[in-house]
């Protein structure tokens, strides 16, 4: 399993993001594919937000895994790039954006003709949300245990769940339940749903992403029992496991993001002000800005202080030889 952890704090609100990503128990590659970016500069966090991306790639050879890495890698960089408009036109910016590139490939290299990938990118403004969506990848709201989905599945078994003609249930286990009905990257242009849910996050809320290899083996009430755990880590690596519990027949990828109040619990030792960066799952590392914290402040002077004693024991050290030396 890989994954990753950072922490931002702002003005009003922290918010505390882990993610992770399997093969699963039955696949030889994992298509799946996610991205955070949480922007060190303060003028760009404010204008920006924090972004989150999961993909779940599809196509023959290796047409998904390329499709999936291409979307969360483009949709972070044309959504940092993009210099003006509202976050919502940005992120439906970079969606298209993507969408494009994929399709050129996809027509460039016969060995990726055809390949697509779903794409739910979510931009955490404060206390407000932008979504923007395609395919069946789903991004839930979870609030005192309640969980909301956010998301419209682009799925045939989704439009069948929406006209009532299937329970959630039954469309956990409909043989149709893999054909999505829009896809990044299948055609020149593409549909992409923008979502901005009316209530405020607010401490204590939990932002899901995920990709079907969970929410098309484990229900609701039981992703939300786990995605309330108060250990967010160990609630990501339970998803994970959740569905490998499940037979773990797809690849699982789990996006949480943690809504806290400045100052709250363990780990404000990572920067009172910003932490993070763009993190692709297999790809750039996880880095980390100091901020000015106290707790920061304290790890640096026992750092100092360590390296001082170390000073003087090589300078005792020194001065023993030395004077050994002189002895012979
Ligand atoms: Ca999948």
């Amino acid at each position: 399993m890989d994954s990753a952890t950072a922490i931002w704090e702002g003005g009003r609100v922290r918010v505390r993001v882990c993610a992770a990503t399997d093969v699963g128990l039955h696949r030889a590659l994992n298509e799946d594919r996610y991205a955070t970016w949480i922007p060190s500069d303060p003028e760009e966090l404010s204008r920006r937000g924090v972004l989150l991306v999961v993909a779940d790639g599809m196509g023959g050879a290796r047409g998904g895994e390329v499709a999936s890495r291409m979307v969360v890698e483009g949709v972070v960089r044309s959504y940092r790039e993009s210099a003006g408009g509202a976050p919502a036109e940005a992120l439906r910016a970079a969606l298209a954006a993507a969408n494009r590139a994929i399709h050129r490939e996809s027509m460039a290299r016969s060995e990726l003709a055809g390949m697509g990938t779903t794409c739910t990118a979510a931009a955490l403004l404060g206390d407000e949300l932008v979504l923007a969506h395609v395919g069946d990848s789903r991004a839930y709201l979870v609030r005192n245990g309640a969980i909301r989905q956010l998301t419209h599945d682009h799925s045939f078994v989704g439009q069948l769940v929406r006209e009532g003609q299937l329970t959630p249930e039954q469309a956990r286990s409909d043989p149709r339940r893999n054909v999505v009905t829009r896809g990044v990257g299948i055609g020149g242009e593409v549909e992409i749903d923008l979502e901005r849910p009316a209530e405020r996050l607010a401490p204590g809320d939990t932002l899901l992403l995920c990709t079907d290899g969970l929410h098309g083996l484990a229900g609701d009430a039981e992703i939300a029992a786990v995605a309330s755990g108060r250990d967010l880590e160990r609630a990501c690596g339970d998803l994970v496991a959740l569905a490998n519990a499940r037979g773990g027949i797809d690849n699982v990828t789990v996006i949480l993001a943690r809504i806290e109040s400045p100052g709250d619990g363990p780990g404000a030792s990572t920067g009172a002000t910003v932490a993070g960066t763009a993190r692709a799952s297999g790809g750039s590392k996880l880095a980390r800005v100091p901020g000015g914290s106290p707790a920061r402040l304290r790890g640096l002077m026992i750092l100092a202080f360590v390296l001082a004693l170390l000073g003087l024991l090589a300078a005792i050290a020194w001065r023993l030889a030395q004077r050994r030396a002189n002895a012979i």
